[in-house]
């Protein structure tokens, strides 16, 4: 960043200007994607490695902007995040996640668990009170709910991630990592933390099963999640030969587009029926 505002300044230009005037509309348009209900949540399955039922589900945002079609959320939420939107619209996707789930409920859909993504700036203490207050409103169980953290959320390592990771795991939420072996590269914060789930970073999973290098990590893993207790999901599995390399190996669960890509909650509800039925 700091590298950007001396380019900015060295080459302060017409087109700049015109960057950051878009930088202003997108930032008073995204302001309003909620209120005007612009904003959805997607969901995609999560299976069991070795039979490959239905046991979970991570919801993604989406924007579906009045103009521009479909804006994907990493182009949105780290600019959410920059400006600081990523509050309220991390509020929503709480709530309505948590309310998906218990229409769920309500409609006969028996989904154990469902995942939702965290950023840094909703890691906060009171993060615990708001999600109580959000559950308690849908009667629905802290056990169902994954929070899905970063690495550099936990690279702090400090007192409040401490006490605010522990005041979680008190409330019943399972607690997953995120991108996992793509961040930091120091691994005490593994001990120290009381986390459920490694989620495998797909750029890991991508290489399976021929590259070597790509195997060789997804093994590795494997045995860190193992000694340490943790439960894995590898993330990104888009082939047939990527499943079956996995199903050789201590990898819990997964996610991907060869089983499924995240699709609206109605959609969802049809696949899960279909996924019991077989
Ligand atoms: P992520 O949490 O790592 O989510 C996984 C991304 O991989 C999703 O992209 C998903 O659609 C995509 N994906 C799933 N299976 C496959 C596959 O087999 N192949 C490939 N190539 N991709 C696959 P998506 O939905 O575009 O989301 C991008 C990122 O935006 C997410 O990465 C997450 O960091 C962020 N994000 C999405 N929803 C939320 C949210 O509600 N809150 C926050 N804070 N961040 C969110
Ligand atoms: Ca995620
Ligand atoms: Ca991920
Ligand atoms: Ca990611």
């Amino acid at each position: 960043r700091g590298k950007q505002a001396q380019q900015d300044l060295l080459f302060y230009s017409p087109e700049m200007n015109q960057r950051s005037m878009a930088r202003l509309k997108l930032s008073s348009e995204l302001h309003h994607a909620l209120e005007r209900n612009e904003l959805k949540l997607f969901y995609q399955a999560q299976y069991d490695t070795q039979n490959t039922r239905i046991v979970g589900a991570e919801a993604l945002i989406r924007w579906q902007h009045p103009s521009r079609g479909f804006i994907s959320p990493a182009e949105f939420i780290p600019f959410a995040e920059e400006t600081g939107l990523i509050v309220p619209i991390g509020e929503w996707v709480l709530s309505e996640a948590i309310g998906q789930l218990a229409q769920w409920d309500q409609a006969g859909i028996k989904l154990n668990r469902l995942s939702i993504n965290l950023s840094a700036q909703q890691f906060k203490s009171n993060l615990t009170d708001l999600l109580l207050k959000i559950l308690k409103q849908h009667q629905i169980q802290a056990q169902r709910i994954e929070l899905e953290l970063t690495e550099s959320m936990l690279m702090k390592n400090d007192e409040a991630t401490l006490s605010l990771l522990l005041k979680l795991k008190a409330a019943g939420f399972s607690l997953a990592l995120d991108d996992f072996g793509t961040g930091y590269s120091n691994l005490s914060y593994l001990q120290r933390f009381t986390l459920d789930y490694l989620k495998i970073d797909q750029s890991f999973i991508r290489g399976l099963p021929d590259n070597p290098g790509s195997a060789g990590i997804v093994n590795a893993i494997c045995g860190i999640a193992s000694s340490l207790n943790l439960r894995l999901i590898a993330e990104g599995v888009e082939t047939a030969n990527q499943l079956s390399f996995l199903q050789k190996t201590a990898c819990d669960q997964i996610q991907g587009y060869l089983l499924s890509r995240p699709i609206p909650a109605d959609e969802f509800a049809v696949l899960f029926t279909r996924n019991l039925e077989h």
